[in-house]
């Protein structure tokens, strides 16, 4: 079932999208060498306390933390940790959601740890760019594996593989909502996409190979051949004019 928001929900929407893109913001503001990924996500819990919102990840099936935070080879899931320490040269994906009044932001980044290699950096360029091409396919009309055809066409054009286990998906009242969005795919399959459609676009693209597997804590998953991961997300709108990013950061950069 998926559900077309009202304008008065997209309203709501755009504010719980704001929120969570603020404290993602202001968290990925810390990231450097020496800082460790469970000190980013104590400072995301204690922002969503001052904003009075929650945290959308927490006790998500048992997630223990607010960020999913996820380094180098890790894929998505990564769980935040006081004993692991960022050093200069990672590249770290930090994935973050909120509830308020009951409604879900869910957006991602990844960012560089000090200075790091042409190669990571191509990757993160290019996974930023494959998710803007996704999400410009986001128009009443298109169908839905249009959009995952425009990310794949993107990141293969570098040599980089597309993630076939984890996809974007529906968002409003519930955090995971239908459909489920591939960032693969044909063009001109799928569902329609139509006005009121809100969903998190979210590829995850990595230097080699497509396979992942999670690891022994159950949620950290990771390239099977160690390759680098990327992972960008927004939640998106489909509205009349086109598709509208309800979680841009604070000054309006769009990924
Ligand atoms: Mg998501």
């Amino acid at each position: 079932m998926v559900t077309l928001k009202s304008e008065r929900e997209l309203d709501l929407m755009r504010k719980a999208g704001r929120v969570a893109a603020q404290i993602l913001h202001e968290t990925v503001a810390l990231v450097g060498p020496g800082v460790t990924t469970g000190e980013l996500d104590r400072f995301a819990e204690g922002r969503c306390k001052e904003l009075g919102v929650t945290p959308a990840f927490k006790g998500y099936h048992q997630f223990p933390a607010c960020v999913c935070i996820s380094v180098n080879n890790e894929v998505v899931h990564g769980i935040p940790s006081p004993k692991r320490i960022l050093k200069d040269g990672d590249i770290v994906g930090l994935d973050f959601g909120i509830i308020r009044e009951g409604w879900y932001g869910d957006l991602a980044r990844t960012v560089p740890v000090g200075s790091v290699s042409s190669e990571a950096k191509k990757l993160m360029e290019v996974t930023r760019q494959g998710l803007n091409c996704g999400i410009e396919q986001c128009r009443d009309g298109n169908r839905l594996f249009d959009i995952g055809f425009a990310v794949q066409k993107h990141v293969e054009g570098y040599g980089y593989s597309v993630v076939r286990e984890f996809v974007g998906h529906g968002i409003g009242r519930a955090l995971h909502e239908e459909p489920q969005v591939p960032n693969f795919g044909s063009k001109g399959k799928g569902m329609l996409l139509k006005v009121g459609m809100v969903l998190a676009i979210e590829p995850m693209i990595n230097v080699g190979g497509h396979e992942v597997k999670v690891l022994s804590d159950g949620w950290t998953a990771v390239t099977v051949d160690g390759s680098l991961s990327a992972h960008f997300e927004h939640t998106v709108a489909i509205t009349p004019s086109g598709p509208e990013i309800l979680t841009l950061f604070p000054e309006g950069e769009n990924s």
